[in-house]
């Protein structure tokens, strides 16, 4: 029983001289050589140049303050209980007063930790904060890394820079083509 039509009948009938001199064979395979070389190349030379990478892509981590430059996150644990790897973890300290002007909850975390050699970027820590505090951003790649005293991130690599504020809302073909041009 044929189950679909995409079979492909070989033909088993005798070659001719010209066939068994391998010419049509050899042009047939120059001209998809040279097709090809006319053709738009799929590939880029990273790292000179980037390809966007859509909104879904899960990149460097991010600790997001509010509007008011307020660090969001409250020192839960949820993030490093969620994370398959172990690779969170932190210090909580409670907010005294005059503080109110950098952490928006009345805990924060004074030590906030990443080891990213555990790091498996599956994004469940994003999904579990209860804060929006922790995010995988879409446009940035953690940076290759030849130490191992270069891995653990902290809260002076995480925490986001109210001069250029990550919006993933915002992120699009557009955007990372002038960034990356
Ligand atoms: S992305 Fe996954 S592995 Fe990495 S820190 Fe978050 S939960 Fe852990
Ligand atoms: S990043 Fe979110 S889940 Fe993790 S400790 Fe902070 S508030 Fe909790």
């Amino acid at each position: 029983m044929q189950l679909t039509n995409r079979a492909k009948k070989t033909d088993k009938s005798e070659m001719s001289l010209f066939e068994r001199s391998y010419l049509p064979s050899l042009a047939t395979g120059l001209g998809i050589t040279i097709r090809h070389f006319f053709m738009k190349k799929p590939t880029i030379e990273y790292p000179e140049q980037k390809r966007y990478l859509g909104p879904v892509f899960r990149g460097h981590h991010i600790l997001k303050r509010d509007e008011e430059g307020r660090e969001r996150c409250t020192a839960c644990g949820l993030c490093a209980v969620a994370c398959p790897a172990e690779a969170i973890s932190m210090v909580a300290q409670e907010r005294v007063k005059g503080e109110e002007h950098l952490y928006r909850e009345e805990k924060y975390a004074a030590v906030y930790e990443i080891n990213m050699l555990r790091c498996i970027f599956c994004g469940l820590c994003e999904e579990a904060c209860p804060k929006q505090a922790v995010y995988l951003r879409h446009d940035m790649f953690v940076p290759v890394f030849s130490d191992r005293k270069d891995v653990i991130y902290g809260k002076d690599q995480l925490v986001e820079d109210m001069n250029h504020r990550y919006q993933r809302d915002a992120w699009t073909k557009e955007d990372a083509q002038k960034l990356w041009k």
